[in-house]
């Protein structure tokens, strides 16, 4: 494979963006391909060599990289009017609309510009509503780039993860490991009262796929009702891909109280969106105290190109499609791992999967999990499949990253840069780009 161009451009951009990047997560090793287009479910770079794409935007792209019609019409009809102006516009209350009626806990929605927009908003509306400032995270959760959830350690050593965010900040939040049911009962317990919110991933989907435990989330909800704390849930990636059009928390049965949103909702637009009860979101100034305001947020291409993306998704077998489409790669991929890599781990569900290069899984195989590892107590390998962030990461995570990756890359498939991203399957994939992959897969591990 040549990549001439792309390490020519990497050369340039080095001099201009810092790492070359406008996202860190970008930077693959030694440089990364520069994409050209998309078509379909595949995308080709600048030195012309295509891969089937299964990063997709890292989320946003449920249809891959050819928009349906209907789609691609809203969009250029809403960017050719004009493309935003600073007032309110039909579209806004139109998508606004069909997110209420399709997801159980959302009554009022607020549109940002980004996921990280999206849980800043939810964050400080938590504390506004409670009068209280502690939020619980989840180690390995990932929120986006906010100073309040950037935060590790557990929850008698919070820090920051990152440099630039003040102590202060790291000490009002308390990470816990997921599906860890009396660890978060003992935080209630010690802090009940100064909780404003517990926020949550319903499945960790950027760090490797972890999906709950059987009555995880009932107990978080219980734990918010029992001491007057809000349960948030980041479905900035789940939502309208999990659970189709009514989101993790209608496949899961738990509502919350507040909803991010983000990525499909925008239809590969830059978009984020907090919904819930009207009594809580009317909190956000205008009519509450709680100030909340964008520039771009509603903006009309965003809200065209969303609203048109999920009426399709309703009215076709999408999410069928995609799913069952995940469910026979992530059966081959267990298959392959039988054969070649048994303590690995294939994680997922809807269509997302991973697989997960855990240390020492069972080598014996159930057919509970076949799938895709569904956290079922029955299966031969619910001890050591991944049950918090922290088992994600005491993986082969450089394994993955510096030979795995590369290796899937020359085989023609794209995959998310790391151990802990997701991976997508989109409704432009077909059974041959599933062949294809299984294939690479066979070869590459
Ligand atoms: C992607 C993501 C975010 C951040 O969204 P941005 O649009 O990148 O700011 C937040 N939470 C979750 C769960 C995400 O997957």
């Amino acid at each position: 494979m040549n990549h001439e161009r792309s390490r020519e451009l990497y050369d340039r951009a080095l001099s201009v963006l810092p790492g070359g990047v406008n996202s860190s997560v970008r930077a693959t090793q030694p440089y990364p391909f520069f994409i050209e287009r998309g078509d379909g479910a595949h995308v080709i770079d600048a030195d012309g060599n295509r891969y089937v794409d299964y990063v997709m935007g890292y989320g946003p792209l449920l249809f891959g990289h050819d928009l349906p019609e209907s789609v691609q019409s809203a969009i250029q009809s809403h960017a050719s009017a004009g493309p935003m102006y600073g007032a309110p516009t039909e579209i806004e209350v139109e998508l606004a609309e069909f997110v209420a009626r399709h997801v159980p806990s959302v009554e009022m929605i607020r549109f940002v510009n980004s996921g990280t927009e999206a849980t800043v908003s939810a964050v400080r509306l938590a504390r506004a509503y409670t009068g209280r400032d502690k939020i619980v995270v989840m180690q390995g959760g990932y929120h986006g780039a906010q100073e309040s959830t950037l935060v590790e350690g557990d929850p008698h050593n919070p820090s920051p993860s990152t440099a630039g965010i003040p102590q202060s900040f790291a000490d009002h939040t308390i990470p816990v490991p997921f599906n860890d049911p009396e660890a978060i009962r003992s935080v209630f317990e010690a802090h009940g009262e100064e909780i404003a919110a517990v926020l949550t991933e319903p499945i960790l989907g950027n760090n490797g796929i972890v999906c709950p435990v059987e009555g995880y989330h009932e107990t978080l909800r219980e734990l918010c009702d029992d001491y007057g704390s809000l349960l948030i849930f980041d479905e900035v990636i789940t939502g309208f891909r999990v659970g189709g059009l009514q989101c993790a928390q209608g496949k899961f049965g738990v509502t919350p109280d507040l909803t991010t949103f983000g990525k499909i909702v925008g239809g590969g637009f830059p978009v984020g969106a907090i919904g819930g009860k009207s009594n809580i979101i009317e909190h956000f100034t205008p009519s509450g105290d709680v100030f909340q305001s964008g520039t771009f947020s509603g903006h009309p291409v965003t809200m065209a190109a969303g609203l048109a993306t999920l009426e399709y998704a309703a009215e076709h077998d999408v999410y069928d499609h995609i799913n069952g489409l995940a469910d026979q790669l992530r059966s081959g991929l267990t298959d392959l791992l039988e054969e070649r890599a048994p303590q690995y781990t294939v994680v997922g569900t809807d269509s997302m999967f991973k697989v997960i290069f855990t240390r020492d899984g069972a080598t014996e195989r159930g057919d509970a999990c076949g799938a895709g590892c569904r956290q079922d107590p029955n299966c031969p390998n619910f001890d050591s499949c991944p049950k918090t962030g922290a088992d994600v990461a005491n993986a082969e995570t450089d394994r993955w990253e510096r030979l795995f990756w590369q290796e899937m890359k020359d085989r023609g498939v794209f995959l998310t840069a790391n151990q802990f991203e997701s991976q997508f399957v989109s409704y432009a994939h077909s059974e041959e780009d599933i062949e294809s992959t299984l294939e690479a897969y066979a070869e590459a591990l």
